[in-house]
């Protein structure tokens, strides 16, 4: 096992990987910007060192910066958390070729699913069912392209090949604005993401988003962890997750989760995995794989009993993998609310100092954060500061723990979206199950 890990990230994230390490008896060395040199994480972690500037461009993304200080501290392995260059196949390789292990997939595997038509490609030919449509990236014939959308039928969805982050995609309802939504999607990602190619899929127009959680060794063992629920989101970005997803008949999702393992086996995959797909009318659809932890792998955490994170560790130092599919067993039900530094109501965000936090407990109680009243949350990164996650023998008991849980909740000094959390606690849909991705945003419209 290693002696000291390296954790190149920030916020709970950073404190979560860094309680997993202290539970193995692992030292840890925290890297952080200077606005995070107060953070208790880094107070807590045996060793500290400050990469740069509160911009993440020259510190939480600066690949010499970190690598350097994985050397001046004698780390033997980086965790990249998620975010960030977590999904860098440059910075795996660059980590690996300095002689640390990368806590993750092999750089060819990020690559691989980083670009998202040859991910598509792999998982037809792995046998797991995707989005229908084009095959590969659209060529540059208009009538080609014309061709290719009537054939999957309107609306069609237009998505840059590198694209990420839920930016880079384009609905189109009808052939009359085809070539102007292909053409402007191809502009806008060779200079976001220094890649024009496109393809086209079939617009879902109901599904829910339903993930995968996968483990495996980089050999021929995998797993698969059961599912998550995260269709309640706000411009493509999860505000609520859920384990397991209701009302899917288990047999349709022993079925899924058997084709990601053997699509794992076949990648030779290495680490934590997630295979993201939609969900409709009974079928599933992969869209795409994540290649790291989760912010949402909590909830799985919850009704498997497992430590992915610890998981995650054991793979990387090369232990035998004692993972196997008939021992894993799912119990109880799990929710996760993402608690932003935001207003509620405009989204806006809301960094400055915490005046005073309080946080929730009792029984199926667990808070995964970072702050603390007196802390000050910095402007310069993304605006979650809190995971709140409940746990219930049931998903009725999940939820009556959530909203308590969320009620005895106090945090002043900043706004929070912990008012949309309790208002979606006692939202009909919601509360029923299985609503779509478009939910959300479809009721925040109809606000007053
Ligand atoms: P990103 O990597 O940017 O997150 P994804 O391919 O995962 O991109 O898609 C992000 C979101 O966009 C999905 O969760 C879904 O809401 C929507 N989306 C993507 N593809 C489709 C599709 N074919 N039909 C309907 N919605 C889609």
């Amino acid at each position: 096992m290693f002696d000291k890990i390296l954790i190149a990230n920030r916020g709970e994230i950073a404190l979560r990987i860094q309680r997993a390490c202290r539970e193995m008896g692992i030292k840890t060395v925290v890297v952080h910007s200077d606005v995070d040199r107060e953070a208790k994480y880094v107070r807590l972690a045996d060793e500290s060192v400050c990469i740069g500037p509160a911009q993440a461009r020259d510190s939480y993304l600066s690949m010499p910066a970190i690598i350097s200080a994985a050397e001046v501290t004698d780390a033997e392995a980086i965790h990249p958390g998620y975010g960030f260059l977590a999904e860098n196949a440059d910075f795996a390789e660059r980590v690996e070729k300095s002689g640390f292990v990368f806590i993750g997939p092999r750089p060819e595997t990020i690559r691989l699913m980083g670009d998202k038509v040859t991910a598509k490609k792999t998982m037809i030919e792995a046998g797991v069912p995707v989005v229908p449509g084009s095959a590969g990236a659209l060529p540059d014939d208009p009538q080609e392209i014309i061709r290719i959308a009537r054939d999957i039928g309107y609306p069609v969805i237009v998505k840059a090949s590198g694209g990420g982050g839920g930016r880079g995609m384009r609905v189109v309802f009808t052939e009359g604005s085809l070539l102007t939504a292909v053409a402007t999607t191809r502009t806008e990602a060779a200079a976001a993401f220094n890649n024009p190619e496109v393809y086209m899929e079939k617009y879902l127009e109901n599904p829910r988003h339903i993930e995968i959680q996968v483990m495996a060794d980089g050999g021929r063992n995998a797993v698969w962890l059961g599912e998550r629920d995260c269709s309640m989101q706000r411009r493509h970005q999860k505000v609520i997750e859920e384990a397991p997803a209701p009302g899917i008949p288990r047999k349709l999702i022993e079925r899924i989760g058997d084709r990601c393992v053997e699509a794992c086996k076949k990648l030779g995959y290495r680490g934590a995995g997630t295979f993201e797909f939609l969900y409709e009318n009974g079928e599933f659809y992969f869209i795409e794989m994540n290649t790291r932890i989760q912010v949402e792998h909590t909830v799985t955490e919850m009704i498997t009993g497992l430590d992915l994170i610890q998981e995650q560790i054991k793979i990387a130092a090369g232990e035998k993998f004692t993972l196997r599919q008939r021992d894993i067993v799912f119990e109880g039900h799990s929710i996760e609310c993402r608690i932003n530094a935001e207003d509620a109501f405009k989204f806006i965000p809301s960094p400055g100092k915490i005046t005073n936090w309080h946080t929730p407990g009792g029984p199926g109680v667990r808070m995964d954060s970072h702050v603390y009243s007196g802390y000050t949350v910095p402007p310069n990164y993304d605006s979650m500061i809190a995971k709140l996650i409940t746990y219930g023998a049931t998903r009725e008991q999940a939820i009556a723990r959530m909203s308590i849980a969320l009620s005895e909740m106090v945090v002043e000094g900043i706004k929070t979206n912990i008012p949309l959390h309790r208002e979606l606690m006692q939202d009909g849909a919601f509360r029923e199950g299985g609503a779509s991705i478009h939910y959300l945003e479809q009721k925040l419209a109809q606000r007053p």
